[in-house]
């Protein structure tokens, strides 16, 4: 089966945003076998997109949309591909109770052009969105198959996952299941993850191991394909395992897993409190802890200590200590996370404190970061950064290092 993903948007074309749809849905495809010989780009336009279908549909077996399913006038990528296959819109009922069931809970006035998500092409195959309103559809016609799938990524990944994946299966006559386990790593660069389980990586085919890079993480996709997910998932721990035993230190989670919910969930499970004093991430650590549901039996609270003398005035940090050792210096973090466990009477304390650029602080060059944590025993440590992002890059890096030091 030869696949074109056609995503639709002309904010792709302005260089606005990046086709990462194109990139997620080639790799999903690779896995079940399906190669993908074209990626097209076209604007909300409908004549260019009917030509653009035009030409996919002489070189393609599988065309997959993405974008342009919404409920706004540039929205029309089902429209164009009903004139296209002379067919028609007709409305949904489980859709339309749905998007209808959202305003009610939102408390919000539906308006008449939200009745249009609830329109799919006729004899199509609802793809459900677990995650917005905007169903997606499947459906075949002399031979070839289409696909049609909402632009926002966090709409389009799951619903390519758990319905499109299935329903291709299905249309391959493949009996196969594709189960895949994703482990989350921290403090390790991509390069230097993959250089460690090269070994793994070369001789992969299934499980399929690819690593991956988001923003936060380095992830590595463990993917495998059998004939019931018992047997996949039977498949996929053995390469976990050995992948654990190479490089278990990183590991900080699995699948959904975040540093924040780690942590959150590390916190209530030891039933213990925590508080933390803030100086270069100023409120970003215990922010990222807060958007954890349930964490208020657990973070007691905290201080955002910026400059020199509210470390002083407000956590009774001795001057004599700053001055010795200067506010970027394991010492500092050190009273930073043992006067803030004092004063707000958590278990554990977490002091931040460093230079986050542009400019040297205190005689630290830019991303010297340093991280204390007072545990509930008396026991404190102190960790030391190098960071080389920018201003807000190192603040976020100190605040995520905090967190997985935490969890580790
Ligand atoms: P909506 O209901 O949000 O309007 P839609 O199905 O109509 O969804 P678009 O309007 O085309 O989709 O795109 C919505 C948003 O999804 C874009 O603003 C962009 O943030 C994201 N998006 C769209 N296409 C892509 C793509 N190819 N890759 C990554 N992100 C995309
Ligand atoms: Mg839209």
């Amino acid at each position: 089966m030869r696949a074109e993903i056609i995503a639709v948007g002309s904010e792709l074309l302005l260089g606005q945003i990046t086709n990462t749809n194109a990139t997620f849905i080639s790799a999903r495809l690779a896995e079940i076998g399906i190669d993908v010989y074209y990626h097209t780009v076209v604007g909300d336009n409908p004549d260019r997109l009917k030509k653009a279908i035009g030409i996919a549909q002489k070189r393609a077996d599988l065309i997959v949309f993405s974008g342009g399913l919404g409920p706004t006038k540039d929205d029309l990528t089902k429209e164009t591909i009903a004139v296209i296959l002379e067919t028609y819109l007709e409305n949904n009922v489980d859709a339309l109770n749905s998007i209808e069931d959202y305003f009610l809970r939102a408390n919000r006035i539906m308006t008449e052009n939200n009745k249009k998500q609830a329109l799919i092409l006729a004899d199509s195959f609802v793809l459900k969105n677990h995650h917005g309103m905007a169903p997606g559809m499947a459906l075949e016609k002399n031979g070839l198959q289409y696909i049609l799938l909402p632009g926002p990524p966090h709409e389009l990944e799951p619903m390519f996952e758990k319905e499109a994946i299935p329903y291709l299966l299905g249309a391959l006559g493949k009996q196969e299941v594709i189960v895949s386990r994703v482990l989350k790593f921290y403090g390790v660069g991509e390069a230097e993850l993959e250089d460690r389980v090269q070994g793994i990586l070369l001789r992969q085919s299934n499980p399929t191991v690819a690593p991956l890079s988001s923003q936060d993480a380095v992830i590595l996709r463990l993917t495998a394909k059998a004939n019931s997910t018992d047997e996949a998932v039977k498949m996929i721990a053995p390469v976990e395992k050995e992948i654990r035993n190479l490089v278990d230190e990183f590991i900080f989670g699995t699948d959904d897993d975040t540093l924040s919910s780690k942590a959150a969930e590390l916190l209530k499970k030891s039933q213990l409190t925590i508080a933390a004093a803030e100086s270069l991430t100023a409120g970003l650590f215990l922010s990222e802890l807060a958007s954890e549901p349930g964490i208020s039996s657990s973070l007691k609270g905290g201080v955002v200590v910026y400059n020199e003398e509210v470390k002083v005035e407000q956590l009774g940090i001795p001057q004599s200590l700053l001055d010795e050792y200067g506010v970027i210096s394991s010492e500092c973090a050190e009273a930073l996370a043992v006067k803030v466990k004092q004063k707000f009477g958590s278990d554990i304390g977490i002091g931040l404190t460093g230079a986050a650029g542009p400019s040297p602080h205190d005689g630290k060059p830019v991303g010297t970061v340093w991280i204390g944590i007072a545990l509930q025993n008396g026991e404190v440590s102190t960790f030391k950064l190098d960071l080389s992002g920018n201003r807000n890059t190192n603040r976020r890096r100190a605040s995520q290092y905090a967190l997985y030091y935490l969890i580790k």
